[in-house]
């Protein structure tokens, strides 16, 4: 049983609350059936009011990871004739250069560094382009894009604005009204803190209106959105998870409602950052999302080292970076079931792993 009893701060899978797991302990049920449809109309309604989705907005459900949801977004809704602006701050924005280059989209790597892209209007290349891609939060760094200003540059360009919104969804902000988002792609293993294997992607009337016929059987919109008007998808849907998703839309509303669930993770967020103030560690980016804080140890320590220091000495599991950052950062993530008391365990384990008497806590 690997890792059952860690304590678990990696960005996705992330903690999942024992009202969940039963959920997920359960008898698979059959589901072409009436039952069944309204468990997936539910999860539509809820996805759809949790961004604030404008009237006649629909959402797709695909059994598949985020990856899948990226690459579907940019195969049904652009062609030849689009030019898509795609941020890359990281690997993720990177793995929507990629995707767009393996599909033929023509697109422009628009590289940025250091800043959270207030300034697109100033940054942006100076071209005409149909779309605008970006990973709200990239989670390969734990840096957070102003979804406010590309909105807002989105609708004066009349640009499609795709929002990859896996990473901060339940515990950032995010309104597909005043934002002018047309496409928000989530997933059930980062914020909405479900198993992984459930892709959704929430299309508003002008993404429904670009939704093209595709050389592809499984990740056809078209099929998923005659289907879905009767409550079902085209192939076996991730069932479980998706009772799972219906019961955590239940839980963030019994539970306040999803300002709250943000108010939570920003409350865990700021106590992590404030209580490691002792210790020789930065933090990565000045634009840091509730969901997740990245650190750089500042005395010379490999963060790799730490990284295996938590997981062989506390069994905590926080999350390494690969390559080049792989001595150089590491990340924590603070979505799921998250509370100060639990943030108390690896906040406990730093101090002892560096031998540094903790001042509050
Ligand atoms: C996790 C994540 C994805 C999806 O990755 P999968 O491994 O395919 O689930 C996509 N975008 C972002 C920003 C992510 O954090």
């Amino acid at each position: 049983m690997i890792y059952e009893d860690y304590y678990i701060f990696t960005p996705g899978p992330v903690k999942m609350s024992e009202e969940i797991m039963e959920v997920g302990a359960k008898q698979t049920p059959y589901f072409r059936n009436c039952e069944f449809s309204d468990v997936t109309f539910a999860c539509e309604k809820g996805l759809l009011e949790m961004v604030n989705a404008p009237e006649g907005s629909r959402v797709i459900f695909l059994t598949a990871s985020g990856t899948a949801g990226m690459e579907s977004v940019v195969m049904n809704l652009l062609n030849q004739e689009d030019k898509a602006l795609v941020v890359h701050g990281g690997g993720f924005g990177g793995r929507f250069v990629d995707i767009c280059a393996v599909h033929g989209i023509p697109h422009t790597d628009f590289i940025v560094d250091n800043t959270n892209l207030h300034d697109i209007e100033a940054l942006a290349p100076k071209e005409e382009y149909t779309s605008l891609i970006v990973n709200a939060h990239e989670t390969s760094i734990g840096h957070i894009y102003d979804l406010d200003a590309m909105g807002a540059y989105a609708k004066k360009n009349d640009l499609l604005f795709i929002v990859d919104a896996i990473s901060m969804l339940v515990t950032d902000p995010i309104d597909m009204q005043s934002q002018n988002i047309d496409v928000v792609i989530a997933s059930s293993q980062k914020g909405l803190a479900l198993p992984p294997g459930l892709t959704m992607v929430i299309l508003a009337p002008r993404a429904l209106d670009k939704v093209h016929d595709v050389q592809n059987l499984y990740f056809n919109y078209k099929d998923y959105l005659r289907n879905g008007e009767r409550g079902q998808t085209p192939y076996t849907p991730a069932v479980t998870i998706m009772l799972q998703l219906e019961a955590r839309l239940n839980q963030i509303k019994r539970r306040g409602g999803i300002q709250q669930s943000i108010k939570r993770a920003k409350d865990i967020a700021e106590y992590f950052r404030a209580e490691i103030k002792g210790l020789p560690l930065e933090e990565y980016t000045p634009y840091m999302p509730n969901a997740m804080t990245t650190l750089t140890p500042t005395d010379g320590k490999s963060a790799m080292d730490i990284v295996n220091g938590l997981e062989d000495g506390y069994k905590v599991m926080v999350c390494p970076n690969g390559g080049a950052e792989r001595d150089l950062i590491f990340r924590v993530s603070h979505m799921g079931d998250m509370t100060r008391a639990y943030t108390d365990v690896l906040i406990n384990a730093l101090y002892d792993y560096y031998g540094v008497e903790r001042k509050n806590g």
